[in-house]
């Protein structure tokens, strides 16, 4: 089954702890007010060893602005870039390119060279 490209949420959480030193997250009772908490979101993310994981991101200062982060990282998903929790874009790309020019022929002439590995 293809992973659906519109799924996740987006919602509101609050950093702040509670007497326990725990997270009061969505369970704050001031999130009704729309300057308390920040924006998160949460979505399903197959993993490389084939179990999904659900990613999570927060301390965005809207909603909207949480949106739009989901969004990238499900373009991110469809473009076929893998990420996880400790990897941006643009180190994958990187460690992706460093590993191309050391398997790389020094005088590459061929034109299957420039797809990427398939896993
Ligand atoms: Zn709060």
């Amino acid at each position: 089954m293809r992973p659906n490209p519109n799924r996740g949420r987006v919602y509101r959480r609050c950093g702040y702890r509670d007497s326990h030193g725990r997270q009061l997250g969505t369970r704050c009772p001031r999130l009704s007010n729309t300057r308390h908490g920040s924006g998160a979101y949460a979505v399903d993310m197959p993993s490389l060893n084939g179990k999904r994981k659900t990613r999570r991101r927060s301390g965005y200062a809207t909603k909207t602005e949480a949106s739009t982060a989901l969004a990238k990282t499900l373009e991110c998903e469809r473009a076929g870039v893998h990420l996880d929790d400790t990897e941006t874009v643009a180190q994958y790309l990187t460690g992706w390119l460093q590993e191309r020019s050391r398997t790389l022929k020094p005088t590459p002439s061929s034109a299957t060279a420039t797809t990427p590995p398939r896993t």
